[in-house]
């Protein structure tokens, strides 16, 4: 069965791959010229819908399934934010680094060294029966002082909770176990096994 991923992106594409060894995965842009999805949704749930259901239909064809993911990082202290700005925090064209700069100052202009805070990530199941959702979460704290060079995004200022170390810090399989995507794709990968197409 042929699981088509909403994204070109490299990292998420290895990532989903890994964990979804029993399904053809193959990213829509070895399908379909690339295209901008307007991801104009209030909440992670809407802009992974929002990306499956353009891809689907991009595609025209009905014997595959779509999954399209969404996430990002919320921040207690922040009521909430950057969440599902979270790749857009310090303007359009940010970097991880800018962003993660961003965070890191609006903490500190709140006399604030650390934050409860957790991630999201928003996994869509299009198919011709529909859509399907499934949800995975970590949390954990944040700091304003980056730690390590593993992972990426906000995982240098980022510690799990269980552990005295940043996501930067920790080894990828720790990661791998913990993660709010990791968390997400196995469901993900549950409900995709009872779409028949
Ligand atoms: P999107 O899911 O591609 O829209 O982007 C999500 C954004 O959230 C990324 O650009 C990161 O800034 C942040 N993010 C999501 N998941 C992670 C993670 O596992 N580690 C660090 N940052 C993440």
């Amino acid at each position: 069965m042929k699981l088509v991923l909403a994204t070109g992106n490299e990292g998420k594409v290895r990532e989903i791959k890994e964990y979804c060894d029993t399904f053809e995965v193959i990213p829509y842009t070895e399908l379909i010229e690339p295209f901008e999805i307007v991801e104009n949704g209030s909440t992670f749930k809407d802009n992974a819908m929002i990306k499956a259901q353009a891809v689907y239909d991009a595609l025209g064809r009905d014997d595959v399934i779509v999954l399209a993911d969404d996430s990002g990082i919320s921040v207690d202290a922040l009521d909430g934010e950057p969440g599902i700005y979270s790749a857009r925090y310090a303007g359009e064209n940010a970097s991880d680094k800018d962003n993660l700069y961003r965070l890191v100052e609006e903490l500190k202009k709140r006399g604030l060294e650390s934050s409860p805070a957790h991630y999201t990530a928003a996994m869509a199941l299009a198919s011709r029966h529909g859509m399907q959702t499934v949800h995975g979460w970590m949390y954990g704290n944040v700091i304003t002082v980056a730690r390590g060079e593993n992972g990426f995004g906000y995982d240098p200022i980022f510690i799990p909770e269980g552990y005295d170390k940043t996501l930067g810090e920790l080894q990828s399989d720790v990661k791998k176990e913990l993660s709010h995507r990791s968390k997400a794709l196995r469901l993900a990968k549950i409900v995709a096994g009872t779409i028949k197409v």
